[in-house]
């Protein structure tokens, strides 16, 4: 039998109340789920659904009030701020809708950035951080600042800093929020094309149905619960049977109701 690939995310009833007054807002509310290792998952849902919030509770920047958020075998609510500081640099990046570069840095010391924190050599990483913004099609934009740039070349930077230390997992909220459709293509092939060469796993919040193409596994989220799981890669002889079935049912509408049988 084909080995399962590795849960990389776990959560298990998860649950964030924030309290307003007398007001209790479930922005979390009860959500179980995992993601594997190298899986591209969506978190899709409209605005308000607690999707950023759930990501900040994954990325241990909010505490959850409940459950259990374990990565890489590590309970995140349950570490200390040294300990979590630690563990973000290490294994995660991410990336913003509104790209968050710092102003005053170009786009080279931006992305050198979080190698600072891996305690790199400057030379070394000035060579990390301009490979990288070469790969992202902005080898001749160095010296540039955030203000001198566009939007779309802004998140390339945001996406060159977030992976330059090949983090083993990206989150990222909105990150074409503020983008035109064509840039917004680019993003996400970048994004994707990135993650498939170092193998890493991606956790994308968007509100747009049509970015959930780019995803092996689509969680929609309304109201703080889960709603339903898609899973459209990976053939694992259960995502393989919700694969046939949805195949099967595209298949029904195209031929207008006429029988497709699933059987393999
Ligand atoms: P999304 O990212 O899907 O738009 P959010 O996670 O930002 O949704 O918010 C989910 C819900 O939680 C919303 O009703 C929002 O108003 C509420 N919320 C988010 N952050 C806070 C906060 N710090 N205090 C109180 N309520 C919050
Ligand atoms: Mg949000």
């Amino acid at each position: 039998m084909e080995k399962e690939p590795e849960k990389i995310i776990e959560l298990v009833n998860v649950k964030k109340i924030y309290r307003m007054g007398n007001e209790k807002i479930y922005a979390v509310d009860d959500v179980s789920f995992d993601i594997k290792k190298g899986e591209f998952c969506c978190l899709l849902g409209t605005s308000g659904s607690g999707k950023s919030t759930l990501l900040n509770l994954m990325a241990g920047i909010e505490k959850a009030t409940s459950g259990q958020i374990i990565i890489k075998g590590k309970d995140i609510p349950k570490m200390n701020e040294n300990n979590l500081a630690r563990f973000r640099q290490r294994y995660l990046g991410f990336v913003f809708q509104a790209y968050n570069l710092i102003n005053s840095m170009t786009a080279l010391e931006n992305v050198e950035f979080p190698l600072v924190f891996k305690r790199i050599a400057p030379k070394k990483r000035k060579k990390l951080a301009k490979d990288m913004l070469a790969q992202v099609g902005l080898g001749s934009r160095l010296m540039h600042k955030p203000k001198e740039m566009s939007g779309g070349q802004q998140q390339r930077v945001g996406i060159a800093r977030a992976f330059v230390a090949k983090p083993e997992i990206v989150f990222a909220d909105e990150p074409t929020g503020n983008l035109d459709t064509k840039t917004t293509i680019e993003v996400m092939e970048l994004i994707k094309r990135m993650a498939r060469e170092n193998q890493q796993t991606i956790v994308m919040v968007t509100h747009d149905r049509s970015l959930a193409a780019y995803a092996d596994k689509v969680i929609h989220i309304l109201d703080g619960k889960i709603q339903s799981i898609e899973i459209t890669d990976r053939a694992s002889s259960e995502d393989m049977q919700v694969r046939l079935k949805e195949v099967s049912k595209k298949l029904l509408l195209d031929r207008g109701g006429e029988q497709v049988s699933t059987e393999t």
